[in-house]
């Protein structure tokens, strides 16, 4: 990652503060539960922790990846570690008694899995709604090698959003993510789960890989075109030296002009785009914003 020195200051991270991170903070502690947010150092945690609802993101079905795209610095391996079959239970468990409004699950790929892991994560969001009915839950899941068996009986599972991410433009996909993903594949994703279920969708890509404009209309219009209701875009960061490098740093005025862009010209129920803007980025806040257009 690059020092704070040498990013725009509009990327430059602020430590997080505010009374409601600080206690869901301990209690996250205390219930022993493992936060992307905290882990992966999301710069956003003070703003996803103190909004209006609460929203954190946790990542189910262990740390390895059984893909390797040139973005992510997961770590990968052909056949990772089982899943922990009481994971949904005791997940579920912990996330009910914590203080978060809007709990956004998601997962590295399992190809090793019959199903991907559609299963595991459909028994967490029922084990979640039946423990507190009021909690919103995402998903933002995997492409499932494009089983639509797998996407339905997930988006019939009781989420409240299914989200899946195109994560860059049409031309940009062999060069960015890993070969058995696929543009049209993430699009059948995100159709199959509408159509299944009537779910919203959610997809997002990041910019400052090399896009260009038309690119990211392109994209814009064909997630329009799958049915996706909410659209969010923000600037890619080279996790490590080994990663695809930056090509630019997209201005937040560039990032305003996308916003407008797809809530005024294409007609997304919300767009939420910006340089620190990550797909689970004050999820709870923009659902409720989606739901209100
Ligand atoms: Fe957590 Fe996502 Fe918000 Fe980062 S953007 S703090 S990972 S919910
Ligand atoms: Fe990372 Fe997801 Fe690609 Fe795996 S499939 S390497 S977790 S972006």
């Amino acid at each position: 990652a690059l020092p704070n020195s040498s990013k725009p200051p509009w990327l430059r991270q602020r430590a997080p503060q505010g009374e409601r991170y600080g206690e869901l903070f301990t209690q996250m502690r205390e219930l022993k539960l493992a936060t992307v947010c905290e882990e992966a150092q999301c710069p956003n945690i003070g703003e996803c922790w103190n909004g209006s609802m609460a929203t954190a993101t946790i990542m189910l079905l262990g740390d390895t990846c059984t893909r390797g795209c040139r973005f992510c610095a997961v770590k990968t391996a052909r056949a990772p570690p089982p899943p922990d079959p009481l994971e949904p239970a005791n997940t579920a468990a912990a996330i009910a008694s914590w203080g978060v409004g809007y709990v956004v699950l998601t997962s590295v790929d399992r190809d090793d899995l019959p199903d991907g892991g559609a299963a595991h994560y459909a028994e967490t969001v029922r084990a979640l709604k039946a423990a507190r009915p009021s909690l919103l839950v995402e998903c933002l899941t995997p492409d499932f090698a494009g089983d639509m068996a797998a996407v339905a009986s997930l988006a019939r599972s009781g989420l409240d959003v299914f989200a899946h991410n195109i994560e860059t433009v049409e031309r940009l996909q062999r060069r960015v993510r890993d070969a058995r993903a696929g543009y049209r594949q993430s699009l059948e994703v995100l159709r199959g789960a509408k159509a299944a279920a009537g779910v919203y969708t959610k997809t997002s890509i990041m910019l400052g890989l090399g896009e260009t404009d038309d690119e990211v209309i392109d994209a814009m219009c064909d997630a329009r075109d799958a049915g996706v209701d909410i659209f969010t875009l923000g600037q890619y960061l080279q996790p490590t030296a080994t990663h695809l490098p930056v090509t630019d740093f997209v201005t937040p005025e560039k990032f305003e002009h996308w916003r407008r862009f797809g809530m005024e010209e294409i007609g997304f129920r919300y767009v939420a785009s910006g340089p620190m803007v990550r797909s689970s980025y004050k999820a709870g806040e923009v659902f409720v914003e989606s739901m209100i257009q």
